[in-house]
C-alpha cells in the first residue's frame, strides 16, 4: 500500500509522495500531509553504527514508498556526498550541558542543505516517473538561507528554473551576498521592498492563481517549491533526528528507549514538525521544545491556543526566524484537529480574513509533547556569550535562540532528560552578531568580523564565505513586494 498524502485544506485532494513533491503545494491552498504513518524499523542495536547515507535511506523508503529503491540510492548518494564538509553530515557535539546536532555542514552552511541538497534530485526523479514534460519553476520565498540553499541545488539542473524573492532588508550581508553573487543560467534573484511574510504570502498567492498557471502550461512550464511547504523538504528532515538519537546511544550517553527532547529554533516550524513525525515513527521523544525570537507569535499560540499574527514584525540578529505567518503550523493544526480539512479550512480562512484563530478543540495529547518559549535578542547575545566560556564553542544567533530558550526550560522545569540543540547556522553565516556577543566590540564589518570569528573559534573559514568579498553580484533586480508576479512574468517570458 503507498502512503497517502493529502491536503489539509480538502480531504479529497489525494497523492502519493511523488505527486505531492512535484506539486509542491495542493492547488486549494492547503499543504500535502501524511495522515498514517509508516511502519520504521529502529533498531538502535544496529543504528548506532549506521552511517547517514542509511539512516536516511531507512527513512526516505518508508516515507516516500513510491520512489524505488535504485532510485532513493541515486537522490541520496547525489545529495549527501563531499559538498557536506563533515563525513558523519549532521555532527553530534557534546558542550557543557547539552549535544549539538550540527545541521551546517553542507554548501551553504545552513540546516536548509540537509533537505535541499536532495530536493532537486526528488524532484527531477519524480518529474521523469510521471513522464512530465514541462519545466519545473521554483518559486521560493526566503528569510535568507533557504533561498541559496536552494539554488546550490537546482543551478544548471536541466529542466528547471528557480526563481528566488528575500526581503531586501531583512537579510545579513553575508547571506545577501551568498545570494546576489549565484552562479546558474536558470537563477534569478529578486530583492523586494517588504518583509519575508510579504515575499511568503505573493507566492503563495502565485501558487493559487489558476489563470497564471494556465498561462504556464501554455508555455510548458509549472510551479513548484522549494520551501518547508513542500512534502519533499520536511522528509529529508526526519533523517537527522534519528541518526542524532543513534549517535547518543553509540556515545553511551543513552540507553536505547530513554526519551530525548529537542530543542529546536523556529520559523516557519517545518524543522521541529519533522522532529514530530520522527516521534510518530517511534523515535523516543520527550519534549519538542520550539523555540521563537521576539516575533514570539508560536510561543503565545503554544501558552493561549490563539494564533494571532496582528502584531508587529522585529527584524532581529536571527532572521531566518522573524515569521509572523507559520506555514508548517497548519500541518499541526492538522493533526490536532483529527486530521480534519474542514477544521482546518476554517482556521486558515479565519487567519486570513481576521489575522487570528483560535484553537478550541484539539487533540490535548498532542499539544502536550511541545513547550514553547522565546528568547530576547540581549538574551540571544548573552547565550552566545555563556556557551562560549562554557564550552569553548560560537553558537550562531538561531542556535543560540534555541539554546537561550532551553535554559529557560529547565530552570523552570527542572526536566533532567538528555537535549539536542538543533544548530541550524554555522556562526560564519552571521559573523557579526556572534563576535559583537563574544568580545562586546561594536562596528565591525562583516568580514572584519569573519576574521576575527575564526581567531577567537579555531574553526576554518568554510568556502561558502571564503572568497565572498570579491565574488561579483549577478543579481541586482529589486522590486516592491506587489510587482513580484510581473517580474516572475518577465523572467518567464509570460
Ligand atoms: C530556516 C531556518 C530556521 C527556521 O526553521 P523552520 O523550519 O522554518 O522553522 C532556523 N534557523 C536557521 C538558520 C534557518 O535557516
Amino acid at each position: 500500500m503507498t502512503l497517502v498524502y493529502q491536503s489539509t485544506r480538502d480531504e479529497k485532494n489525494r497523492v502519493t509522495a511523488s505527486q505531492a513533491i512535484l506539486q509542491g503545494l495542493a492547488t486549494d491552498g492547503g499543504l500535502f500531509t501524511p495522515i498514517t504513518y509508516p511502519q520504521v524499523d529502529l533498531d538502535f542495536a544496529k543504528l548506532k553504527d549506521a552511517s547517514y547515507q542509511e539512516v536516511a535511506k531507512l527513512v526516505l523508503s518508508a516515507f516516500l514508498d513510491d520512489f524505488s529503491e535504485a532510485e532513493l540510492d541515486y537522490c541520496i548518494n547525489h545529495a549527501y556526498d563531499s559538498k557536506f564538509d563533515d563525513a558523519a553530515i549532521a555532527p553530534l557535539v557534546k558542550l557543557d550541558g547539552q549535544y549539538n546536532l550540527e545541521l551546517f555542514h553542507g554548501a551553504t552552511i545552513a540546516f536548509k542543505d540537509m533537505a535541499l541538497s536532495i530536493l532537486p534530485h526528488l524532484m527531477t526523479t519524480a518529474a521523469k516517473k510521471h513522464g512530465l514534460e514541462n519545466k519545473i519553476v521554483i518559486l521560493t520565498a526566503t528569510s535568507g538561507d533557504t533561498g541559496k540553499a536552494a539554488m546550490a541545488g537546482f543551478a544548471d539542473v536541466p529542466g528547471t528554473e528557480i526563481i528566488v524573492f528575500y526581503p531586501k532588508d531583512g537579510v545579513s550581508k553575508v547571506q545577501e551576498l551568498q545570494m546576489t553573487t549565484q552562479t546558474g543560467a536558470n537563477t534569478h534573484v529578486v530583492a523586494i521592498d517588504g518583509n519575508f511574510d510579504d515575499a511568503q504570502t505573493n507566492v503563495k498567492r502565485m501558487f493559487n492563481d489558476t489563470d497564471l498557471r494556465a498561462r504556464l502550461l501554455e508555455h510548458k512550464l509549472q510551479f513548484s517549491s522549494a520551501n518547508s511547504m513542500n512534502i519533499g523538504r520536511l522528509v529529508p528532515q526526519i533523517v537527522y533526528y534519528v541518526y542524532a538519537y543513534a549517535q547518543l546511544v553509540k556515545a553511551g550517553e543513552i540507553i536505547a528507549g530513554d526519551k530525548v527532547n529537542f530543542t529546536v529554533p523556529t520559523g516557519n516550524f517545518g524543522n521541529i514538525l519533522a522532529a514530530y513525525y520522527a516521534k510518530q515513527i517511534g523515535l523516543p521523544v520527550g519534549k519538542l521544545i520550539c523555540a521563537s525570537n521576539e516575533n514570539n507569535v508560536l510561543t503565545d499560540f503554544f501558552k493561549t491556543h490563539i494564533y494571532d499574527k496582528k502584531r508587529s514584525f522585529k527584524v532581529t540578529s536571527s532572521p531566518s526566524m522573524d515569521i509572523l505567518v507559520s506555514s508548517n503550523l497548519e500541518r499541526l493544526i492538522f493533526h490536532l484537529s483529527g486530521n480534519s480539512a474542514e477544521k482546518t479550512a476554517a482556521l486558515m480562512a479565519a487567519l486570513n480574513e481576521h489575522g487570528q484563530y483560535e484553537l478550541t478543540d484539539f487533540d490535548a495529547e498532542i499539544l502536550e509533547l511541545f513547550a514553547a518559549d522565546y528568547a530576547t535578542e540581549q538574551e540571544t547575545a548573552a547565550e552566545i556569550k555563556r556557551v562560549y566560556q562554557a564550552s569553548d564553542y560560537i553558537e550562531d544567533p538561531h542556535t543560540a535562540v534555541a539554546s537561550a530558550v532551553y535554559q529557560k526550560y529547565l530552570a523552570e522545569t527542572g526536566d533532567q532528560r538528555k537535549t539536542v540543540i538543533a544548530s541550524t547556522a554555522s556562526p560564519y553565516k552571521f559573523p557579526v552578531v556572534a563576535v559583537e556577543a563574544v568580545t562586546g566590540q561594536t562596528g565591525l564589518s562583516d568580514f572584519e568580523a569573519l576574521d576575527q570569528l575564526h581567531e577567537l573559534s579555531g574553526v576554518a573559514l568554510p568556502p561558502a564565505v571564503d572568497g565572498l568579498e570579491t565574488a561579483p553580484v549577478r543579481h541586482k533586480t529589486t522590486v516592491a513586494a506587489d510587482q513580484m508576479q510581473t517580474a516572475v512574468e518577465d523572467y518567464l517570458g509570460l
